[in-house]
């Protein structure tokens, strides 16, 4: 399957030009300019200080460790780090901004130019570049359904600290622009700079998309916001291409504004015409001096960099011998990965033992909606049982069976082979009886077997492993019947 880039209308084929800007809540225990707690799912206006609430005469702080955090994004996404960034002011009025301003970065972001490799659903890779990442208070929380005709202010995410990361207009359609978000989501999860919870609004999406016949200039774009899931970003951009494609089609131009998106609904609504930036009357804030940061302190972070998602993944692929997806699906998530490796130092087979996490493991957890922190099955466990496998103490079939009861009881993979008597029949003599009593038991078979019908030879096996219930060695079982009937 391969991406969709192009839409087709009545005049012919268009292209759809995307870029995004994603909000990312900083994991810090506090927020970017003031001591009060950044946690989620407080009870209302209890994570407030004087700051947040712009009490006069409060002066911003800044959090040295969201600083850190910071860097060591822009570190994961290979971009530039600026030494020197300001911060600035960005004048506007909501409700939910005591303040009447927000503190962001604007001519000079602590995070300049940088990119990613996006995997796309036919295994082939994408680059997309970063233009900027820079740091700004969120606001708080405008309540409108707590009582029929007031609205309620929260102020807990106020002044909570934000990475917005803007992309280039380098995507091409829904399905590049979930990759990328994905993707950027398990670089924050990997680094630990941000929890990637989109349920939570930890992370939201902005989506800009323009439409041009391919080879055209870029066209007039919109801005979507509230687009917070994957699902939401696939279906918003179709949704506002075909709105685009439509309104040109007819004769009549895209205007560049801010637009909604209704999930309910299925549509995008026009908020309010796009501000210019000179609207906002940005200025450098004059509380907060400039940042500037030290060589030490870029090294010092940059040691402490985990090995990223695209690094794993090439490393499983070299080391393990994996395919692309099996090897993308195992590092989407740390644990996961940190999972596979260990079920492949007891198993002694590095791809029987990706098919086991990714089919039997990961299709069980998912089956049963368990994370793999709560999965009854260890790796230790996985591994030894893949283990007896690969040693012939048991078949790839009976192991099946071993794991269903690992997951109902806990125990083992030798206990229960132990327990059960699954150990698997390779004393030539054994198989030998067996062999003898099915050949005795289908004398017509072995007839026409005998008058050249040699596709019985799978019978006959199905035969012998029922009658040994499923224990005895399948090669030995093959062999031993081939020359018994081909004597
Ligand atoms: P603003 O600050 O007004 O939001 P930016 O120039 O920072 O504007 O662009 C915001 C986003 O819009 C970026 O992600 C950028 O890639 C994207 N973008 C810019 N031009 C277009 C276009 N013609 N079509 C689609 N996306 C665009
Ligand atoms: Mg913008």
């Amino acid at each position: 399957m391969s991406a969709q880039t192009l839409i087709k209308g009545n005049t012919g084929e268009w292209e759809m030009v995307i870029g995004l800007e994603v909000h990312a809540q900083v994991t810090s225990n506090s927020k970017l300019f003031s001591g009060a707690s950044s946690e989620f799912g407080a009870a209302p206006n209890t994570h407030v200080s004087l700051v947040d609430a712009a009490m006069p005469g409060m002066l911003p702080v800044l959090n040295k460790y969201v600083v850190e955090q910071a860097i060591k994004t822009g570190l994961g996404l290979n971009a530039q780090v600026n030494k020197h960034s300001v911060f600035a002011r960005k004048n506007y009025f909501y409700p939910d901004l005591p303040q009447g301003y927000q503190i962001s970065q604007y001519e000079h972001p602590i995070i300049g130019t940088g990119k990613i490799e996006i995997d796309l659903p036919d295994g082939s890779v994408k680059e997309i570049g970063i233009t900027r990442l820079h740091l700004e208070q969120d606001a708080g929380k405008s309540v409108h359904d707590m009582h029929p005709t007031q609205s309620y202010v929260d102020l807990n995410r106020s002044g909570a600290a934000l990475m917005e990361i803007v992309s280039e207009p380098d995507i091409r359609g829904p399905e590049e622009a979930t990759a990328y978000v994905s993707k950027l989501r398990m670089i924050l999860q990997y680094l630990g700079t941000c929890n990637g919870n989109m349920d939570e609004g930890s992370m939201r999406c902005d989506v800009n998309i323009s439409v041009r016949k391919p080879g055209d200039e870029f066209g007039t774009r919109a801005e979507i916001k509230n687009v917070n899931s994957l699902r939401a970003v696939h279906q918003a951009i179709l949704f506002e291409a075909e709105r685009q494609i439509d309104l040109i089609e007819n004769g009549e131009e895209v205007v560049q504004e801010t637009r909604l998106w209704d999930p309910n609904k299925m549509e995008t609504r026009s908020m309010r015409s796009k501000e210019d930036a000179h609207d906002y009357r940005y200025f450098p804030d004059p509380d907060l001096l400039p940042l500037e940061l030290t060589d030490e302190l870029l090294e010092r972070i940059k040691a402490t960099l985990p090995e990223l998602p695209d690094e794993k993944k090439h490393r499983f692929m070299k080391d393990f011998g994996l395919g692309a997806y099996d090897a993308s699906v195992l590092i989407a998530e740390q644990d996961r990965a940190a999972y596979y490796e260990s079920v492949v130092k007891q198993a002694g087979d590095a791809k029987l033992a990706a098919n086991w996490v990714i089919n039997e493991l990961l299709g069980w957890l998912n089956k049963n909606d368990t994370s793999l922190e709560d999965s009854p099955v260890s790796a230790d466990n996985l591994g030894q049982l893949v283990a007896r496998i690969v040693d012939n103490t048991i078949s790839g079939k009976i192991a099946k069976d071993v794991f269903a009861m690992m997951t109902e009881t806990g125990k083992n993979a030798d206990t229960i082979i132990e327990e059960k008597g699954l150990k698997q029949v390779t004393d030539t003599g054994a198989i030998e009886a067996i062999v003898d009593e099915v050949l005795a038991a289908n004398p017509d078979n072995v007839a026409a077997y005998k008058d050249g019908k040699t596709q019985l030879l799978g019978f006959f096996v199905g035969q012998v492993m029922k009658a040994s219930q499923g224990k005895a060695n399948p090669a030995m079982a093959n062999e031993l019947l081939k020359k018994k009937l081909d004597a």
